[in-house]
């Protein structure tokens, strides 16, 4: 196997995209297999960060997102039983990064971008309908079995990034565990084009609400409103997409008299995992296969994004300098693996119990702490460099 054979990407989600369009711009060939016929269009992530945006922008990706997204420097923490708002200003970290605001955008607009990005590189090629069954290290390289339309091919690379998704075959076959739990209850994630922003007032564009009854998110994207909120355990998923149902859940938001219009309904199980190490050999993993976690925060896909750009720039030194690929991933595994998901995994199961308890003193005691903090300029720019994953991406980098 030759060391210029193209890089096998698996999965044209948001990882393996930007994988492969870094890789691309830097002339190494690159061939990104999608198991669909098309990119999906689905309601998942929609928050980008600032040191995603920042990422995105060294491969011109943050510039097209601006034009379709929606700028959101202001987000609120409220609770409905009092009212009280805790509101952070992301002018704050306006020092630290020159994105200081959330970009809200669903993913799928990111990823439709990439692909007709990497469509101007003749090293790079996209194939649908191409999902990754199987691989094994060899000598110099990985076989790939692909099922094709053609049938089943066995592909050869030098290196072979799983980046497809929470169930990854490539995990899987390359025999990589995958611990941590999945919650009770799932969420339900609904979009409409009513505007809560009339209704509720001075609502910012990224609200976490808590409440006696139920929590909720409710965030715009760039097209609808969207509301997150968790189920209770041992319903049906046919009861909780019931158009009933979801009228009901919207009423108790907010009584607008009559039915909703929706948009997109979507159910889904909640995990928190990390994959056992992040490569074997020359198969080497990103994003959500090999860390999933709740979506409270929005830093799964970001944590991705930040995987697939230490990765990619390993693979061009690699490929480039012919240096040894395992101090690489070896230095990989500990600056994402053990800090960035532990941080991520921490902030999130944090953000999740922070919004579940009904017990009125947790809520009396969560959002006087909030809007302390949101009140005095240094506590409230501490708590943004956190929440907005640049402290996490520094500190990763400091890690040898
Ligand atoms: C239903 C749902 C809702 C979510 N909502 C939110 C949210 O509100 N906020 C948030 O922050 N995060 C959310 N997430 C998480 C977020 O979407 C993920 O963190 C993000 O998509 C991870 O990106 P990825 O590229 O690692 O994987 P994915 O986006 O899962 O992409 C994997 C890609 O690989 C393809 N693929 C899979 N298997 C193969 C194979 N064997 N061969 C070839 N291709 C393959 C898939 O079709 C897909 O295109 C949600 C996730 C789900 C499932």
């Amino acid at each position: 196997m030759s060391s210029t054979d193209p890089v096998i990407v698996a999965g044209a989600g948001p990882a393996g995209s930007v994988v492969a369009l870094y890789l691309a711009q830097h002339n190494i060939p690159v061939i990104l297999l999608e198991k669909h016929e098309s990119l999906p269009i689905d309601l998942r992530a929609s928050t980008f960060h600032p040191p995603s945006l920042e990422m995105l922008h060294t491969l011109g990706v943050t510039e097209r997102m601006l034009a379709k997204g929606l700028k959101v420097d202001k987000y609120q923490y409220r609770d409905r039983r009092t009212d009280e708002v805790a509101e952070f200003d992301m002018a704050l970290i306006a020092d630290e990064t020159t994105f200081p605001f959330r970009l809200q955008l669903e993913q799928y607009e990111m990823t439709h971008i990439v692909r007709d990005m990497l469509a101007e590189y003749d090293c790079a090629q996209v194939l649908f309908s191409h999902q990754v069954v199987g691989c094994k290290n060899v000598k110099d390289g990985v076989e790939v079995t692909v099922e094709t339309p053609e049938g089943i091919k066995t592909l050869q690379t030098p290196f072979l990034v799983g980046t497809d998704g929470a169930s990854s075959n490539v995990r899987k076959s390359a025999g990589i565990g995958f611990g941590g739990f999945t919650y009770d209850e799932k969420f339900l994630v609904v979009s409409t084009p009513f505007p809560f922003e009339t209704v509720f007032e001075n609502l910012s564009y990224v609200n976490y609400v808590s409440d006696p009854d139920e929590w909720c998110v409710i965030l715009r994207t760039d097209k609808l409103w969207r509301v997150l909120w968790p189920t209770q355990p041992g319903d049906s998923d046919d009861l909780l997409l019931s158009e009933d149902y979801i009228q009901a859940r919207l009423k108790h938001l907010y009584d607008k008299g009559s039915a909703y219009e929706i948009g997109h309904r979507t159910l889904y199980n909640v995990h928190q995992r990390v994959s056992e190490t992040y490569f074997k050999e020359r198969v080497v993993l990103a994003g959500d296969a090999c860390h999933i976690n709740n979506p409270l925060g929005g830093m799964g896909m970001n944590g991705g994004l930040h995987d697939a750009f230490n990765l990619a720039e390993r693979l061009v030194r690699i490929i480039e300098s012919g240096c040894d690929y395992a101090p690489e991933f070896e230095q990989y595994d500990r600056q994402r693996r053990e800090l960035a998901v532990k941080f991520v995994q921490n902030h999130t199961i944090e953000n999740k119990k922070l919004m579940e308890s009904t017990d009125k003193d947790i809520q009396d005691k969560r959002q006087k702490m909030l809007m302390e903090t949101a009140a005095d300029p240094v506590q409230a720019k501490a708590f943004l460099m956190e929440r907005a994953m640049i402290n996490c991406v520094r500190e990763s980098l400091q890690v040898s």
